[in-house]
């Protein structure tokens, strides 16, 4: 995931290949209380792994479930059947309100003694119409805290069921939903009828509750939207296994991007055109902007279909979240769009028609909005502005806007805050990297070289971490031939200089954080040595072991950026590079921090000696004649003798932004 405080997307130009997307939300957690309340075991596949359902398998185990968690499937097995907890359970319940309204209900519809609190939050957030809607059938809660918030704690309940149970349908539909999931469990010998007060919100929410239950045997009768039966005698069943879809809403940008994207074309994994997801109808309206969409079970496939795209005015009320990706597809099109019946936007994460028209005029679109409607019009070439995006907490805009990297006048779009897309879709602009592409040259490089001991290793991956880039230590190349040519009981000289070119040429290295594995095994200290540099040093003076290792270094080259780390980074690898520093330090300064490095690993080290070595090293390095030890002609120097780490990252980061130029 991207920590950093922004990211920037280089122009891109086409994207290919297929996505698998974390699994639904909603979905998930409804298909884990409902796993709980059954007899048997159920094996839920591709289930979300967010904060929310760890709250909730966190409950289910308290109440005496088993769960088996491996990887995304999660085995439950059910409390039907078995004794209810009779002692007293504190749960709790953080910020998730998937799990704390349906357990709730649940719980107070079976009775015991459970306490149920949360965060700060959790407590600010309003639960008094379904407690009302509880009490209203006999069970018994009380408020800890205050009237019509959590904290809650339940007892025995004495349940009336022979009225219908009101309950509101216009605050939030998750209430209704935590009744249509609890009363089942009281519906064995009667038929249950719940009455919605008020027009009822968010249907596509409870057409997911109502299939899910069938799935577990309940077979409830939906009486327009007013009025729900649960018949006498149901009784949840296991479906013996299940599969949670991917996220619909998430799907949106990922069917957007087949649609304006050139290339062959993006297959979705994990939801298809049957998706029980209110959101899935987003696939209508980019297929009315001009997308190419089939569908099979549980797969999309999207092309690009008509360009551009066709302009459409449409009302968005039953798919709030997508429709706003269509803003984003709207300035690829060839008339305006209208999105109406979104009065909604206006409240949810931030005010998202304002947010969706600010960002889109920075960049250069032309937007009308009202209360509840907003019109964009399409971004001709030549009037795209480099922008940064600010996003608004709101993992939407940042999805959406990642979309205008595609623009037409291939400029570089920042996106601000990128981790807020945490709150559906951790892996968002990793997924997006994984698809999309562009010419090398649209690739930013930051070269960073300089003697050895000067910080450079330590400085290009600081710098890559703040920009969310990969990072090349090239020296690691080098050092890792060299122990791969001792190891094959090679010389590391002329006399094998073939033999090691071949080797180099398939090397099977992999970095993982600060580990380097050759093949599978893990290299990192045999090559961080003394005698490994010494050793990388000799293969170094190999030309044909340099040209060996040339694929695998621009391999390092991929979206969104490279830091690249060593000798002839700026001057042959990646000559255009738009950043090449050239990092230096009195040799005493090197000395010293080189000294306090292998003290640090154990090491036993002595100043002066190591300071004789790096002069030496430096006049051989300088001096050699393949790939000498020299600045790039364009590079900028920076002496951090004197400076802190935090210092050079930062000068960096200044030069940088120079030649980044957002707005
Ligand atoms: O940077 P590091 O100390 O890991 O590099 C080990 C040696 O590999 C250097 O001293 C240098 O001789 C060689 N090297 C090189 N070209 C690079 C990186 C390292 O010749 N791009």
């Amino acid at each position: 995931m991207f920590s950093t405080a922004f990211l920037d997307l280089p122009p891109l130009q086409g994207a290919s290949g297929t996505v698998t997307l974390p699994g639904s939300k909603s979905i998930s957690n409804r298909v884990l209380l409902l796993s709980a309340l059954c007899q048997g075991t159920t094996v839920v596949h591709d289930l979300l792994d967010s904060d929310d359902t760890r709250v909730m398998l966190a409950a289910l185990r308290q109440l005496g479930c088993g769960v088996d968690v491996a990887g995304t499937t999660v085995t439950i097995t059910g409390l039907g059947g078995r004794a209810w907890p009779t002692e007293a359970i504190e749960f709790f319940m953080g910020n998730a309100g998937t799990a704390m309204r349906p357990l709730t209900a649940a719980l107070a519809v079976q009775g015991g003694d459970f306490t149920l609190k949360g965060v700060p939050r959790m407590h600010e957030r309003p639960i008094g119409d379904l407690v009302d809607a509880l009490r209203e059938l006999g069970c018994t809660i009380d408020y800890l805290g205050n009237e019509g918030y959590p904290p809650l704690r339940v007892h025995q309940p004495q349940l009336q069921l022979d009225k219908p149970i009101p309950v509101r349908g216009d605050v939030s539909s998750q209430f209704l939903t935590a009744l249509l999931m609890a009363l089942p469990l009281a519906a064995t010998d009667r038929a249950i009828t719940i009455e919605v007060i008020g027009e009822l919100i968010s249907k596509p929410y409870i057409e997911i509750t109502l299939n899910l239950l069938a799935r577990y045997g309940i077979a409830v009768e939906r009486h327009d939207w007013e009025r729900f039966v649960i018949p006498a005698g149901s009784r949840y069943q296991s479906p013996g296994r299940i599969h949670v879809e991917a996220d619909a809403s998430s799907a949106s940008y990922f069917i957007a991007l087949g649609a304006i994207a050139q290339g062959d074309g993006i297959r979705i994994q994990g939801v298809g055109a049957d998706s029980i997801q209110g959101d899935i109808r987003f696939m209508d309206a980019a297929a009315q902007m001009g997308a190419n969409i089939t569908s099979g079970p549980n797969w999309l496939e999207i092309q690009r279909g008509t360009w551009p795209l066709k302009g459409i005015t449409l009302d968005c009320n039953h798919i709030p979240d997508a429709a706003m990706t269509l803003a984003v597809m709207a300035l690829y099109a060839d008339g305006p769009t209208t999105l109406r019946n979104i009065a909604s936007w206006r409240v949810k994460e931030t005010d998202r028609i304002a947010a969706m028209a600010t960002e889109s005029r920075k960049l250069g679109a032309t937007v009308e909005e009202g209360p509840d409607w907003i019109t964009i019009h399409p971004l001709p070439a030549g009037k795209w502005q480099r922008t940064s995006i600010h996003t608004y907490d709101d993992h939407r805009v940042a999805m959406c806007f990642s979309l205008t990297a595609f623009n037409t006048d291939q400029v570089p779009v920042r996106i601000e805050d990128p981790q807020c897309v945490a709150k559906t879709f951790p892996d968002y602009f990793e997924v997006l990297f994984l698809v999309a592409h562009t010419a090398a040259p649209n690739i930013p490089v930051i070269c960073i070289d300089g003697p050895t001991a000067s910080g450079k290793g330590t400085l290009a991956s600081r710098v890559a971490e703040q920009l969310g880039y990969h990072y090349l230590d090239s020296g690691a190349l080098y050092r890792v031939t060299a122990h791969a040519a001792l190891l094959a009981g090679l010389t590391l000289d002329t006399a094998d200089e073939a033999a090691i070119a071949e080797l180099a040429r398939s090397l099977p290295v992999r970095f993982e954080g600060e580990q380097v594995l050759l093949g599978k095994v893990d290299v990192t200290d045999a090559i961080r040595s003394e005698q490994g540099g010494m050793n990388a040093s000799k293969v170094s003076l190999l030309p044909t072991v340099r040209m060996a290792l040339v694929d695998l270094q621009h391999s390092f080259q991929r979206l969104p950026g490279l830091l690249a780390d060593g000798r002839d980074m700026g001057t042959v690898i990646f000559p255009n590079a738009p950043l090449k520093v050239f990092l230096t330090a009195s040799a005493a300064q090197r000395a010293e921090r080189r000294h306090k490095q292998l003290i640090l690993k154990g090491f036993s080290a002595n100043i002066d000696s190591l300071r004789a070595d790096l002069e030496a090293r430096d006049a051989r390095d300088m001096s050699r004649s393949v790939a000498p030890l020299k600045p790039a002609q364009d590079a900028l120097q920076l002496d951090n003798s004197s400076l802190t780490i935090e210092a050079s990252v930062e000068q960096v980061m200044v030069w940088w932004q120079s030649r980044q130029v957002f707005g």
